[in-house]
């Protein structure tokens, strides 16, 4: 037997390609600033560039690699710019990358704890490490999807598990009401209209002139839909909208869904990193009373896309939404043996927990804490600025 596989790239040729990609990561990574930020390309460019079929015979690195460089990259706007001001902040580095670089080699499947795992025991322990570092209760249970908006999604299913089981089985969702502020992101809307709640049943509510949702508006809301027949079963709350970067009133908004009986989301995807600083911490005040909320370290934790995270305090709640065994998936249950797949949509599973394990060790809490001041300091001084001008 080969000890290795003939039918893919030869080992020396693929550890030379592989010299010459990370000599150039490094270079780009060092040079970034002096590209343009926006690629200077009309829409459908590189279409036209490219051939309009696959190639019949393969093609040298060499060739290819030659062409990422001059085709692709002239295409790309560069998230890595320090003048890259769009959307959020850039959150790759060095260690995410090189997690990122030894999960693809790897190509190991996490879908159940026997598939892989290191896979599923390594995402129990960095999930933990952050829960301790952003404060949250260590009754949390965490697992990684790859966006905030898949993350909102599965809570949004599991609040509707918890208050209507039912919808699993016959697929109604008819009359259940979600509420969140008019500020909250699209992705709340987009899970109500995935789940089968309809965007017609997301309440969004008023907020007070800094953008944060009024709670007493939420429970008047909440009762006269009550009166009408609906049936309230879930508020999302936000750490950080997505334009201002307002906190809801997360105490006031958890009493709220407390008298109710609600499940409280909190959509903490971009902001909710803030509160790895200890005296950033506040910006989850309340948060402990919740029974889901995401964080996107892919946001703001270092961590290049895609890896979001969701913790929820009833997991019960996921995987009876979830779980559906085929036989060939089934495997000898074991107390410790967790399988991830049970607790959401997806049932292969990338090793994204590497590259946060990575990023967490390589700078620590007190390296993440620091870079986190030196930002909010950032954006202080450019709000003074702009405040400063006439
Ligand atoms: N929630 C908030 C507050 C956001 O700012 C964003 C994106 O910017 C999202 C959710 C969606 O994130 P994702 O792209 O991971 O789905």
């Amino acid at each position: 037997m080969p000890r290795v596989n003939t039918l893919d790239m030869p080992p020396e040729e693929f550890r030379k390609a592989a010299h010459e990609v990370v000599d150039w990561i490094a270079d780009y990574l060092s040079d970034v600033g002096t590209l343009p930020v926006l690629p200077a390309v009309e829409p459908g460019e590189l279409i036209d560039l490219l051939p309009s079929s696959a190639p019949e015979q393969g093609e040298p690195m060499e060739t290819i690699f030659r062409d990422f460089q001059k085709l692709i990259v002239p295409g790309l706007t560069h998230w890595n710019h320090p003048r890259f001001m769009g959307y959020f902040s850039i959150s790759g580095s060095g260690p995410g990358i090189l997690g990122e670089m030894l999960a693809a080699a790897l190509n190991v499947n996490g879908m159940l704890w026997k598939t892989s795992p290191a896979v599923t025991e390594l995402e129990q322990v960095t999930l933990s490490w952050l829960r301790q570092w952003m404060g949250l209760p260590a009754e949390f249970f965490g697992i990684i999807y790859d966006t905030a908006s898949v993350s909102t999604l599965h809570a949004i299913v599991a609040a509707r598990e918890f208050h209507f089981p039912e919808a699993r089985q016959i697929g109604d969702s008819r009359g259940l009401t979600v509420y969140c502020s008019e500020r909250a992101h699209s992705s709340v809307e987009k899970g109500a209209m995935t789940a089968g709640i309809g965007q017609e049943n997301v309440r969004k509510i008023a907020v007070d002139d800094a953008y944060r949702m009024k709670p007493d508006l939420l429970e008047r809301q909440i009762e006269q839909d009550i009166r009408q027949g609906y049936k309230p079963f879930c508020i999302v709350a936000t750490v950080g909208t997505t334009s201002t970067t307002s906190i809801d009133p997360v105490p006031e908004i958890a009493a709220v869904a407390e008298r109710f009986k609600l499940w409280l989301h909190i959509d903490a995807a971009y902001g909710g990193v803030a509160a790895v600083a200890p005296e950033l911490r506040h910006v989850l005040n309340g948060a402990q009373a919740a029974q889901s909320l995401v964080v996107n370290p892919h946001k703001w934790l270092f961590t290049p896309v895609d890896i979001s995270v969701l913790y929820t305090s009833k997991p019960e709640m996921l995987r009876k939404a979830f779980a559906l065994t085929p036989a060939y998936l089934e495997t000898q249950g074991h107390p410790r043996a967790l399988n991830y797949s049970e607790y959401g949509l997806q049932l292969g599973r990338r090793f994204r927990a590497l590259k946060l394990w990575f990023v967490m060790r390589y700078f620590g809490h007190e390296g993440i804490a620091e870079r986190i001041r030196i930002h909010v300091r950032m954006a202080q001084e450019l709000a003074q600025k702009i405040s400063e001008h006439p």
